[in-house]
């Protein structure tokens, strides 16, 4: 494209100081281009994010949060798979190591 249009301007003589702002307009066109790229990309991936937020990765039903003592589960109302969020599971493994330990603490004071 920006062949093109320099051969245009050498065609109609245009001169130099009308070819830079030809070249510049051009910069500014792609630096636009990139730009509305870039925030259509960020509204698409905010769109997806919620049209996927609180349903099942695996059939699409709707998750509800339920509570497992401190821990926070999102359970599928469809097929009931559990979904843990970030840090929940690992939560859910040291209170479990807790309870563990604190029962066989409690065997040993019997
Ligand atoms: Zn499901």
């Amino acid at each position: 494209m920006e062949e093109e249009i320099r051969q245009e301007i050498h065609k109609e003589g245009y001169d130099k100081e009308e070819e830079f702002f030809f070249k510049r307009n051009l910069d500014l066109i792609q630096k636009k281009r990139r730009e509305l790229d870039a925030k259509r990309r960020a509204r698409e991936a905010e769109q997806s994010k919620a049209a996927h937020w609180m349903r099942c990765p695996k059939c699409g039903g709707l998750m509800t949060e339920i509570s497992m003592g401190d821990v926070r589960v999102d359970k599928c109302s469809s097929c009931g798979g559990l979904f843990f969020d970030l840090g929940e599971l690992d939560l859910m493994l040291a209170e479990h190591e807790t309870i563990g330990l604190f029962n066989r603490l409690k065997h040993l004071f019997r």
